[in-house]
């Protein structure tokens, strides 16, 4: 759908630009780079279109992403953990969100760590024969 300097779909029809979809890659590829080097794991660019061209970057192995919370303006991050199969449904989510990306990674594994924390802690208070 390349049209002068238009670049989108007929289902989004937002006229948005070859240069946001340029900007969104560019995005993405320096986002899963910089998570890879801090995080020690691989991580993969990620791009679509929805009203707007959007990215984000994946967690090779793992249910972890990231995306900026404001995809023209850098005024942060969010980070999810999917609990689901299909991590586009979005159930049993854990999310958070931080200045940088690395930040909100960083706080939504926390609130992970946290919450299975709390949970063996619940577990524990369970008879323990029905635990067996
Ligand atoms: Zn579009």
């Amino acid at each position: 759908m390349k049209e002068g300097g238009v670049y989108c779909s007929p289902a989004c029809g937002n006229d948005c630009t070859y240069e946001a979809f340029d900007r969104a890659n560019r995005m993405a590829k320096e986002l899963a780079k910089s998570l890879t080097a801090k995080t020690g794991r691989q991580w993969h660019p990620n791009v679509w279109e929805n009203l707007g061209w959007h990215w984000s970057a994946v967690c090779e192995g793992s249910r972890l992403t990231v995306s900026p919370l404001n995809h023209g303006v850098d005024d942060g991050y969010h980070a999810f953990i999917s609990m689901c199969d299909e991590p586009t449904i979005g159930g049993g989510e854990f999310v958070a969100s931080g200045p940088t990306a690395y930040h909100a990674v960083k706080a939504v594994v926390d609130k992970y760590k946290e919450d299975l924390a709390h949970r063996a802690e619940c577990g524990k208070a369970l008879p323990s024969k029905l635990m067996e």
